[in-house]
């Protein structure tokens, strides 16, 4: 089932995630909703505050990435294979120089800006059998686990762009939580106003 993505402006997108358990009810019924809604919305992540739940689970497929020519191919071939879900995670090291990549949201259409963020994590996390694991990722795939991981600590990627910048799209912010932005996919606007 497609899921509204919700919206730029959403309290729920501010919330930080609480950590949940194997008996989460419906869980997998949940998670098979959300690569439902992330395909349908042509998106490489879906956190599920960015479908109305304020929980630790976000997921990814980076393989759309993974034909890069600017990348090397051993990174490509780890990009292809990145499609993973993520419970309860936690990023216990973030390493190197900070650099820039493009980063858009399926909550915030039509914004894309440059983000400042160190190339090399390590990541621990449940898949979705709630089986532990420790793993380095570097380059896109980690830029994408890390907007998807800034997602369950209730920060936007625009909290990280210059003030110039965020006064810059200010407008076209409050826009979206009006419902002023055109979205090929279903979304869900917090200040829409109803009856329209
Ligand atoms: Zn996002």
């Amino acid at each position: 089932m497609i899921l509204p993505i919700v919206a730029y402006g959403d309290p729920v997108l501010r919330k930080k995630g609480i950590e949940i358990s194997e008996d989460y009810p419906k869980l997998k019924e949940f998670i098979a909703n959300m690569w439902e809604t992330m395909y349908e919305a042509s998106g490489v992540g879906l956190a599920a505050p960015q479908v109305g739940r304020a929980i630790r689970l976000f997921i990814i497929d980076a393989s759309p990435f993974a034909d890069d020519e600017n990348v090397s191919e051993e990174e490509n071939a780890q990009l292809a294979e990145m499609k993973m879900v993520f419970i309860n995670p936690k990023i216990i090291a973030e390493e190197g120089e900070e650099w820039a990549f493009n980063e858009g949201c399926l909550s915030i259409p039509d914004v894309r800006e440059d983000v400042f963020r160190k190339p090399t994590i390590t990541i621990e996390y449940l898949d979705e059998n709630f089986k532990s694991h420790t793993k380095t990722f570097d380059g896109i795939g980690a830029r994408v686990i890390q907007h998807e991981y800034d997602h369950i600590e209730g920060i936007l990627f625009t909290d990280k762009l210059s003030s110039l910048k965020k006064r810059l799209i200010k407008g076209k912010l409050s826009n979206i939580s009006k419902g002023k932005v055109h979205a090929d996919y279903r979304m869900r606007f917090p200040l829409m106003k109803k009856g329209r």
